[in-house]
C-alpha cells in the first residue's frame, strides 16, 4: 500500500462510465500511478505538486497544470496574488490595493484539480518529503519553491523603520501613508527649515522601481496636489532619485537611460547619480559623492535599492547543499530542478538561472511567468518518463514607466520612448492583471486620473493623526491665532 493519505478508489480505466456504474465511480480520473487494492480495484493516488507562493512563478505553474494528472497544492501566506509592477501606484495614491491584487481561491475556482491553502511555509523535511506550515505539515511528490524575494539593507537592517521598501500591500500604503503625511505636516509647520525637510523625498535606488516611484510622486506633487494646499505650494517639492552606478535604469541601454532622466527632470525630480546613501535618520540622509558627504534634512526616505532571497532558499540549502548566490537565490540546475533533487523545482525570483548566458536571469515577471510554465511541463514529463528540453528564457524586452504619459521600453532591436512606449506599457500591463474584472476596473481608473489628474485613493489610514500631533512638537493645528484672538485665552 503506497504511503499517501488521500487517494480515490477507482474501477479499472477501460470501464467507460455510465449509468450501470455506481454513483460514487462515475467521476473516473485517469491518472499516471495507479495501485491495485486487495478487493481488486484500482487505487488511483495523484501526484501531489505542492507549490509554494502564488506570486507570478507559482500561479502561472499551478494555471499550467490545469489538465495534468495531478493534483495542485498552492500555499500562500497571503490569500491574493499580487500585480507588484503596479505596487508603486499604490504607493502615489493613483491605484488602491484592491485593485491590483486577485484573491488565489477566485483565479483558480475553476480549476478542479487545484486547492489553495492559505498558511506560511516554515520549514521543510525533505526526508519525508513534506513542507511545514506554522499549523500543520503539507506532504508532496513534487515540490516547487517559488517564494520570491524581498528588500535588502545592505547589513542597515535598521533602515527599514524609517526608508519603508516596495514589495507588499503593506509596503506601499505604509509609503502612501509616509507621503501624503508629509504634505500635511508641512502645510502645517510654520518654521522654514523644517518645512523643507518635510518637503523633501528621497528614493533610493534608481532601477524601475526607483524611476517609477520617483515618475509618480513628481506627477502627484507637480499636478495632482497642486491647488489642495494652502500654506505649501507642493509642486515645489524636492524629490531626489539616489542613483550608486553611472545612470537610472542599469539593464537599459544608455540613451534610454538618458530619456528617462530628462523625463524625470520634467517632473521636478533631481536625479544624483554615482552617489551612495551611508545613513538614514528620521530627519535626514547623509549621501556620499565622489568622496564628499553630504546632509540632506528630509522626513521621507523611500527605499528602492537591494534584494535578498526569501528565507526558504537557505532552508533548502540547508538540507540539500545546493549553492546559493550572494542574495541567497538557489542556484538551480538547467531544468530548474536542485541538484541531486529531480523532485524539487526553484523557480521565479527564487531562482538563479545563469545556463543561458553566463550571468542570472533578471528578476522580472516574465521569467517568473515563463518559468512556472516550464516547471508544469517539466513535471508532467517526468511523470509520463520523457525527457524535457533545458529552460530557456525568452526576453520580449523591458519597459519602465516615467509619469503620467512618458515610458521607455527596450525591444532589443527597437526602442520606444515617451508617448508611444507609454501607451505600450498601458497595453502590456492590462493583459498581464490576472483577473479580467480588475483590467476594466484599472482601466476605467487611469483613465479617470489621466484626463483629471486626480488620485483616487490619497487616503491617509492608521496612527496618521497621532504621528502628526507628535511631528508638530506640541502645536497640534499650526495655526497662529485668529484675529482678534489673544493666544491662550
Ligand atoms: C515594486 C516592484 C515593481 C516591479 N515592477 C516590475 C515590472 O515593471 N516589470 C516586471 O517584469 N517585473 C517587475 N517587478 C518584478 C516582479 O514583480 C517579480 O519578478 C515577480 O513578482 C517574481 O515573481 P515570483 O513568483 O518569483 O515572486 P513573488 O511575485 O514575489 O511571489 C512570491 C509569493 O510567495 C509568497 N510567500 C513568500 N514566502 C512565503 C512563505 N514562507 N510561505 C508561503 N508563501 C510565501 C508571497 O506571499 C508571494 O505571494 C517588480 C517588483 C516590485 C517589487
Amino acid at each position: 500500500m503506497p504511503d499517501r493519505r488521500n487517494y480515490f478508489i477507482l474501477v479499472h480505466p477501460s470501464i467507460r462510465p455510465s449509468s450501470s456504474v455506481p454513483s460514487p465511480f462515475r467521476r473516473i480520473q485517469y491518472t499516471q500511478e495507479k495501485f491495485i487494492s486487495s478487493e481488486g480495484f484500482i487505487l488511483n493516488i495523484r501526484h501531489r505538486v505542492v507549490i509554494v507562493g502564488g506570486g507570478f512563478a507559482g500561479l502561472y505553474a499551478a494555471q499550467a497544470l490545469k489538465r495534468a494528472p495531478v493534483e495542485v497544492v498552492l500555499i500562500d501566506k497571503r490569500n491574493f496574488h499580487l500585480f507588484q509592477p503596479l505596487l508603486y501606484q499604490v504607493a502615489a495614491g493613483g491605484l488602491s490595493p484592491g485593485d491590483i491584487a486577485s484573491p488565489l481561491r477566485a483565479v483558480l475556482k475553476r480549476q478542479k484539480n487545484a486547492r489553495v491553502l492559505l498558511g506560511e511555509v516554515t520549514g521543510l523535511d525533505l526526508r519525508q518529503k513534506q513542507v511545514i506550515l506554522r499549523d500543520d505539515v503539507i506532504p508532496y511528490d513534487t515540490l516547487v519553491l517559488a517564494t520570491g524575494v524581498r528588500h535588502s539593507y545592505f547589513g542597515h537592517d535598521q533602515w527599514e523603520a524609517i526608508a519603508p521598501g516596495l514589495k507588499t500591500v503593506e509596503d506601499a500604503t505604509e509609503m502612501r501613508r509616509k507621503i501624503l503625511l508629509a504634505f500635511e505636516a508641512a502645510e502645517r509647520e510654520p518654521d522654514p527649515s523644517k518645512r523643507l525637510a518635510w518637503m523633501t523625498f528621497v528614493i533610493v535606488g534608481g532601477g524601475p522601481t526607483g524611476v517609477e516611484l520617483a515618475g509618480a510622486l513628481g506627477e502627484l506633487a507637480r499636478s495632482t496636489l497642486a491647488r489642495d494646499f494652502r500654506c505649501i505650494d507642493p509642486a515645489s517639492a524636492r524629490i531626489l532619485l539616489i542613483e550608486g552606478g553611472e545612470r537610472v535604469l542599469p539593464p537599459f541601454p544608455p540613451a534610454l537611460s538618458a530619456k528617462a532622466e530628462a523625463g524625470l527632470r520634467r517632473l521636478g525630480v533631481t536625479v544624483r547619480v554615482r552617489t551612495l546613501v551611508t545613513a538614514i535618520a528620521e530627519d535626514h540622509v547623509v549621501v556620499t559623492h565622489a568622496g564628499a558627504q553630504e546632509i540632506i534634512p528630509t522626513r521621507t526616505v523611500l527605499w528602492a535599492a537591494g534584494v535578498q532571497a526569501s528565507p526558504l532558499g537557505k532552508m533548502l540549502a540547508g538540507q540539500t547543499g545546493v549553492p546559493l548566490d550572494r542574495l541567497g537565490r538557489v542556484i538551480v540546475e538547467p531544468d530548474l530542478s536542485v541538484p541531486g533533487f529531480p523532485d524539487i523545482l526553484v523557480i521565479g525570483d527564487l531562482a538563479h538561472f545563469a545556463h543561458q548566458h553566463g550571468t542570472p536571469l533578471p528578476g522580472v515577471a516574465p521569467v517568473a511567468m515563463q518559468q512556472g510554465r516550464y516547471a508544469a511541463r517539466r513535471i508532467v514529463a517526468r511523470l509520463q518518463d520523457r525527457p524535457v528540453k533545458p529552460f530557456h528564457y525568452f526576453d520580449k524586452g523591458s519597459m519602465a514607466v516615467i509619469g503620467r504619459a512618458a515610458a521607455v521600453a527596450d525591444f532589443k532591436k527597437f526602442h520606444f520612448s515617451g508617448y508611444p512606449a507609454w501607451l505600450i506599457w498601458l497595453f502590456v500591463h492590462l493583459l498581464y492583471l490576472v483577473e479580467y474584472e480588475n483590467r476594466v476596473l484599472v482601466l476605467i481608473q487611469w483613465a479617470w486620473s489621466y484626463f483629471t489628474r486626480n488620485r483616487g485613493a490619497r487616503l491617509i489610514t492608521g496612527q496618521d493623526i497621532v504621528l502628526l500631533k507628535e511631528a508638530r512638537n506640541g502645536n497640534p493645528t499650526g495655526l497662529s491665532p485668529a484675529p482678534g484672538k489673544i493666544a491662550g485665552v
